[in-house]
């Protein structure tokens, strides 16, 4: 093998950081490109997968934009970095994003297509998705496919996170630590996986309140990236 095979062969299994970010994305914000440039900043990772849900199935009475257009705004605000990927991961066969997925199955086919190669798998979540989390296809199975990194939200405390959490899938309170040098809060370490809270890093932005914006002609400029809110007002989104 000559070095630049070597070379080559070393980077390809240099363990990569992965991180998932999913959700309705209706439209993607600045909240949302907040939490994950300081996740990527202390996590250091080597690409954040940016998911629009198909329907969420715990928001199936909710009326969402078309999956294209959902997935069209998250492709153009991960222009904004070289980490951030768009993910057609729930998009269906036929692309249309319209069949139900949930969150246990898309981490399988993140940790299928990555973990395998020894790669980290982290989903990222905001505090309030988290404490829904029991309501969750197999979730239970779900805290232990990977990491779990929380963005915090004003009012929620880390012991109500934890709460959540079913005392049987804790690590043994002698486990060994984790010896990720993160300085980010650890939460709880469960048997086979970690769960950090990101402090300090939502802001009040919400889709809700853009799309009320959009609705009544207000301005959203500053809320959501040039180029998204380009889109939204060239395709009359929200209108
Ligand atoms: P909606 O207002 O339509 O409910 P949303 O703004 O909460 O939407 P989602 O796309 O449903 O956005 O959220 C995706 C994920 O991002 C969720 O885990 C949510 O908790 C988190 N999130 C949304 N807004 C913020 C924010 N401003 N700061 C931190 N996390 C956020």
């Amino acid at each position: 093998m000559t070095t630049a095979q070597a070379h080559r062969t070393a980077a390809k299994h240099h363990p990569r950081r992965i991180a998932i970010f999913g959700g309705s994305f209706d439209p993607i914000h600045n909240g949302h490109l907040a939490v994950a440039r300081a996740a990527d900043r202390r996590f250091n990772f080597d690409e954040i997968h940016f998911i629009p849900a198909s329907r969420p199935p715990h928001k199936l009475k909710q009326h969402l934009a078309p999956f294209p257009h959902r997935y069209a705004m998250v492709a153009l605000a991960s222009t904004e970095h070289p980490h951030f990927v768009p993910s057609l991961a729930e998009a269906g066969e036929d692309f249309s994003g319209t069949q139900l997925h949930y969150s246990v199955d898309t981490v399988r086919y993140f940790r299928h297509a990555y973990h395998g190669h020894g790669d980290r798998i982290f989903f990222m979540i905001g505090a309030d998705a988290f404490l829904d989390i029991p309501m969750w296809k197999e979730y239970e199975s779900l805290l232990g496919l990977c990491d779990f990194i929380i963005a915090n939200r004003p009012g929620i405390r880390a012991e109500a996170l934890k709460l959540v959490i079913p005392p049987d899938l804790m690590a043994p309170a002698n486990a060994k630590r984790d010896p990720d040098p993160s300085p980010s809060q650890l939460v709880a370490q469960l048997r086979r996986s970690n769960v950090y809270l990101l402090e300090n890093v939502s802001s009040d932005v919400s889709a809700t309140d853009i799309r009320r914006r959009a609705h009544k002609g207000q301005a959203i400029h500053g809320l959501v990236s040039a180029r998204v809110e380009e889109y939204i007002h060239k395709q009359g989104l929200y209108r």
